[in-house]
């Protein structure tokens, strides 16, 4: 199908037209607001599709409604952070009582071990640390890495995205330099001096990155999932693993994301071996949470700096981190759901999505691909790629603003910045077929075919 550009503005102007027409309340609160920043509690959200973000009234299992009375199916699961589904019974009734019993006192809750026991056993790492977020938790990692090598260089893959890790937004220019994202504000310092970057699934450029023996550990998401999904090469995290240990670099495997493969991640599913392991959105049913494990290697070797007489003040930490509401969000979801039960029931609603999607990719012969990690699928508009420079040369701002909001206009919510699609335990059949049905009618205007 060769896509008429001219075609794709009119109908994209049309849904934008139809949006507006069909969110009045919305559009007053955005109108109305005198003392957000861009009317928003947190800029990006002024990047979902439509002149301005729906507001959400309630949100349950896999489904939300909005203040203009119209429901949606959640394929977004706030972008993993929803991933067990939207309020939780159990969650609701232990932050309830958890709160009630006390929020955070800076002393352990007896949840607390519950919580590294069932990380523990998920995971394979056996000592566990907690952080709010996923962002901060790879933060801690990464002065843990450097301190425990002397080194003072990060290695990651282009277009990764671990947070807001300022050593993370780094990315290759045509000529191979290691510069800023394009869109980075404020950086402290150039990229070049922290971070070393190369392309996933290329095992001779990580060699020679690794070889001077500069970069204390290489952070890594097991498969790419913030520039669509980019699977692993086979034998790839064999190699890493070996090249890490040959050049005395650790290995963190960022789970945030590819929690998707299963109840221990890609790190259970795939058999990997890292040194450290975080994991953060999802484990608390919503709630900010994150935890990061280790080694009994690491855990030894950070022993003596951690408990000895000197107190850490290097930044690891926060007051609230470790709060006893935290921890019971995590012991009431990971005690009810996303086990394996779950994930068994989950894989299949994934596929069917992929295949639906697929399904229309052939029909309409299109370049495109779609590619599946558990429970998570996305579309990219291109053959599937190999790393993340391949993938980042597909992104199409226009063809993305146009499915998105076709979605959103008729009740189906995709994750913005990605054709992302995460299932939960709380989607059923109806929901993913009613993906298929919206996304082949979207193609299908694309197409001149309706
Ligand atoms: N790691 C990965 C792989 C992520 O995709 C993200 C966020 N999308 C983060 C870490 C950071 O999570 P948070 O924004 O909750 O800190």
């Amino acid at each position: 199908m060769k896509l008429d550009r001219t075609r794709l503005a009119a109908l994209t102007a049309a849904e934008e037209q139809r949006f507006i027409d069909t969110h009045p309340r919305s559009g007053q609160v955005a109108a109305s607001d005198q003392h957000l920043l861009g009317g928003v509690p947190m800029a990006w959200m002024t990047r979902w599709p439509g002149a301005f973000p729906i507001v959400v009234d309630r949100a349950a299992g896999a489904h939300f409604t909005d203040i203009d009375g119209h429901h949606y199916v959640d394929f977004c699961m706030g972008d993993t952070g929803a991933m067990a589904g939207h309020g939780l019974e159990a969650v609701a009734d232990a932050l309830s009582a958890q709160a009630r019993a006390g929020i955070t006192t800076m002393l352990p809750s007896p949840d607390a071990s519950w919580v590294a026991t069932e990380l523990a056993a998920r995971f394979g790492l056996p000592r566990w640390q907690m952080a709010m977020t996923a962002t901060d938790a790879n933060r801690f990692v990464l002065r843990f890495a450097r301190h425990l090598t002397g080194r003072p260089k990060v290695l990651v893959f282009d277009w990764c995205y671990h947070g807001t890790v300022d050593e993370a937004f780094a990315t290759l220019d045509d000529d191979g330099n290691v510069v800023a994202r394009p869109g980075t504000i404020g950086a402290p310092v150039d990229l070049d001096s922290t971070t070393k970057v190369v392309e996933f699934n290329d095992l001779i450029a990580l060699e020679a990155a690794l070889a001077p023996g500069d970069v204390a550990c290489v952070l890594a998401e097991p498969a790419l999932t913030n520039i669509g999904i980019v699977l692993p090469d086979p034998g790839y995290h064999e190699a890493l693993r070996e090249i890490c240990d040959r050049t005395g670099t650790l290995l963190v495997i960022d789970e945030t994301h590819t929690f998707c493969a299963g109840p221990g991640g890609a790190t259970a599913q795939w058999g990997l071996r890292p040194d450290f392991l975080v994991i953060g959105k999802a484990i608390g049913g919503g709630m900010p949470v994150a935890a990061y494990g280790m080694s009994a290697e690491m855990a030894e070797r950070l022993h003596p700096s951690l408990f000895g007489t000197e107190v850490d003040t290097s930044g690891i930490g926060g007051t609230l981190t470790g709060n006893a509401l935290a921890l019971a969000a995590v012991k009431a979801t990971l005690s009810t759901t996303l086990r394996q039960n779950e994930f068994d029931q989950m894989f299949p609603l994934a596929e069917a999505w992929t295949d639906g999607v697929q399904g229309v990719i052939d029909e309409f012969g299109l370049d495109w691909c779609v590619n599946r990690l558990g429970c998570r699928a996305e579309y990219w508009f291109c053959p599937p790629p190999r790393n993340g420079r391949d993938a980042a040369a597909a992104v199409d701002a226009e063809i993305d603003a146009f499915l998105h909001l076709y979605a959103l206009n008729r009740g189906v919510l995709i994750t913005p910045f990605h054709n992302m699609a995460l299932i939960s335990p709380a989607h059923v059949r109806s929901d993913v077929d009613r993906h298929t049905e919206v996304f082949r009618s979207a193609v299908s205007e694309l197409a001149g075919t309706t």
